[in-house]
Parts: structure tokens; C-alpha cells; sequence
């Protein structure tokens, strides 16, 4: 299970923006890219340049890429999956990436950050139709129930989770119930539902080259 294991709010800074990879934290004024919003290293505070075509398609999709904690090769692979799919390749692309079992667990408010989620995951607390599934990047399909697992529902550690996170608002493609720590895939996401600022034209761009 290839990641990304520097430190994320680099990242961040790197992109210019939010990336909210390290859940509360993102929303205090401890947050990296607040207190210093430059990108890193020794030239990071030298005048940016006026980016150039290739430069801000490259960014996007490195966007795209730190939101969902997404290695290269894989991330190309959901580009190849979504140009195979009927309709436009980078809503497709969005719509895979969003489909991926850490980044509904997220969506679930049952993990602070798509890392958390991710970590969870791996360790076996959710089950997919009552099945124990513990691959970050599984797919989930419209008619699948995503929960967290009956034994890991009185974990003061999920507990506290849920109580963090049980506020955050949960998009309409997952009909959730939150006193049963589960939810129901209505629908795939559509572009419409995905709230991430991402032009991802600029990505099928990039890869058409
Ligand atoms: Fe990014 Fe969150 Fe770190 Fe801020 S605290 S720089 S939003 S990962």
C-alpha cells in the first residue's frame, strides 16, 4: 500500500492552498500554510513566476492528486479507467476518486482526514455489505452499505472521531445513518457534489499531451 509519508503540510504550501490533509488541525491557527504561506524550502519565499500552461496543469493535477492521497501511478490509472467510461474523462476521474472506500469513510465524517480514513481502514473497522473490507482503495458501487464495524463502534478512539466529525456535512450520493455509523451509496458523485476547487480539464489536458 504505497503513500505519501513526508510531511503533508508541506504540501500544502507547495500547492498555495488548503489541502486539509490533517484533519482538525487544518481548522485552527496552528495550520502550517496560515503561519507561514510560502512554499517550502530555500527559495520559497523568491517572487513566484507567472505560471505557464503546462505549470498549471501540472498543479492541478498534483491538487488532485495530495487531496485524495494518491500516488502517481495510481492516480494515471484512474485517468485511463475514467477515459474508458462514458462522459466526460476528468468528471469521471472525480467520480472514481471520490468512489474509493477511504475517501467515503471521510465523507462519512467517521475520519478527520482522507489519511485517517485511509489508516482505518487498513485496520479492518469497516465493512462493506457486512463484509470486512480493508483496502483504502476500494470502490464502492450505488447500492453498497459502508459501516463501521459493530466491534469498533466502542472504541473511545472511534468515539472520539465521531464526535469531532459527526457535524460535518455528508454529500446527498450517501444516504447516512449516523446512529448506526453507516451509509448507503445512492448514487455515484457527480461533478456537482464533489466541493473540491479542481479544474480537472486541466488534467485530461495534461495527459493528453
Ligand atoms: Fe494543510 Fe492542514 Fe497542514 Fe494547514 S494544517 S498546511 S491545511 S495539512
Amino acid at each position: 500500500m504505497a503513500r505519501y509519508t513526508g510531511a503533508v503540510c508541506k504540501l500544502c504550501r507547495r500547492e498555495g492552498q488548503k489541502l486539509f490533509l490533517k484533519g482538525e488541525r487544518c481548522y485552527t491557527g496552528k495550520c502550517a500554510l496560515d503561519r507561514r504561506s510560502y512554499a517550502p524550502g530555500q527559495h520559497g519565499q523568491a517572487r513566484m513566476k507567472k505560471a505557464s500552461e503546462y505549470g498549471k496543469q501540472l498543479r492541478t493535477k498534483q491538487v488532485a492528486k495530495r487531496y485524495y492521497g494518491v500516488l502517481e501511478s495510481q492516480f494515471y490509472h484512474y485517468f485511463e479507467l475514467a477515459e474508458k467510461m462514458p462522459g466526460a474523462a476528468g468528471e469521471n476521474l472525480l467520480t472514481l476518486l471520490e468512489s474509493r472506500l477511504d475517501n467515503v469513510v471521510y465523507r462519512m465524517g467517521l475520519a478527520s482526514s482522507r489519511a485517517e480514513a485511509r489508516q482505518l481502514v487498513g485496520h479492518k473497522h469497516f465493512s462493506v455489505n457486512g463484509r470486512t473490507v480493508n483496502i483504502p482503495s476500494f470502490l464502492v458501487k450505488p447500492g453498497m452499505t459502508i459501516a463501521l464495524r459493530e466491534g469498533s463502534r466502542s472504541l473511545d478512539k472511534m468515539k472520539a472521531i465521531i464526535e469531532a466529525n459527526g457535524s460535518r456535512p455528508v454529500p446527498a450520493w450517501l444516504d447516512m445513518d449516523k446512529a448506526n455509523s453507516c451509509a448507503k451509496v445512492v448514487a455515484l458523485a457527480k461533478r456537482e457534489d464533489i466541493d473540491l476547487p479542481i479544474e480537472e480539464t486541466l488534467i485530461v489536458e495534461l495527459y493528453s499531451k
